[in-house]
């Protein structure tokens, strides 16, 4: 692979911004300084550093995204900015699955369709687990009827899901294994009440890192990919 593609495709910036880095010497290909851009390596077995710091070869990405409200679930929209947009990272990367513009929480972004597609297929139901705030308390019913399923506004019948919280609460947890449209806001709507906030809190064995403020991002380390398989 050429070191200008390498260096964009790991991160580094734009072919122009990495053009820049390499004109300053700052590129190192097994411990020889690397200044032109059209440089040919093997990129799975040479030795990489910027800056001194040796970089190693990812062939796919992980980002955890606490998204924020206002942000739109695709790569590019005539409307809202996109998810894609708070990360930037030189390299083609797309959210898996979707959240509304006004819902919060764990979004993960990679190039990895593989990974995006096992997440998101129907046949493999993957956990979803969102945190919901209601405009009405729960009702007991309202346990029982999530657990074997709620007729939508489509008539379709959703898959037993678990509602955890407290009758009389105006808030609590669901979990999902399908990702209908709208499906949380429905689910409810169908049961009388309307969601006035929203966040995903987990997909499968991930759970968004408390750290994270709306808005803010980090890699996934390999521990938590691994979760994700
Ligand atoms: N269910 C919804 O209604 N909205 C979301 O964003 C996710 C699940």
């Amino acid at each position: 692979m050429r070191i200008d593609k390498f260096l964009a495709h790991m991160g580094f910036g734009t072919r122009k911004e990495v053009r820049k880095l390499l004109k300053a010497q700052k590129v190192e290909v097994n411990g020889t300084v690397v200044k032109d851009p059209a440089y040919n390596f093997n990129e799975k077995e040479a030795i990489v550093k910027v800056k001194g710091v040796e970089i190693t070869y990812k062939p796919f990405v992980y980002f955890m995204l606490n998204k924020p409200q206002g942000y739109v679930s695709a790569t590019i929209d005539k409307y809202y900015p996109t998810v894609v947009e708070l990360i930037p990272f030189h390299r083609e990367i797309f959210p898996v699955g979707r959240l509304d513009v006004d819902t919060e929480g764990l979004m993960i972004l990679t190039d990895d369709g593989k990974l995006a597609h096992h997440l998101t297929s129907p046949k493999k139901e993957v956990e979803k687990e969102y945190y919901f705030e209601l405009d009405q308390p729960l009702e007991e019913m309202d346990f029982e009827k999530i657990k074997t399923g709620i007729r939508l506004d489509d008539g379709y019948l959703t898959k037993p899901a678990r509602l955890l919280g407290k009758g009389g609460e105006k808030k609590g947890t669901i979990i999902l294994t399908e990702g209908k449209y709208h499906q949380v806001k429905r689910m409810f709507q169908a049961l009388g009440k309307r969601v006035v906030y929203l966040k995903r809190l987990r997909i499968g064995g991930l759970t968004l890192d408390s750290e994270l403020l709306p808005g803010e991002y980090r890699e996934l380390t390999p521990e938590e990919i691994e979760l994700l398989k």
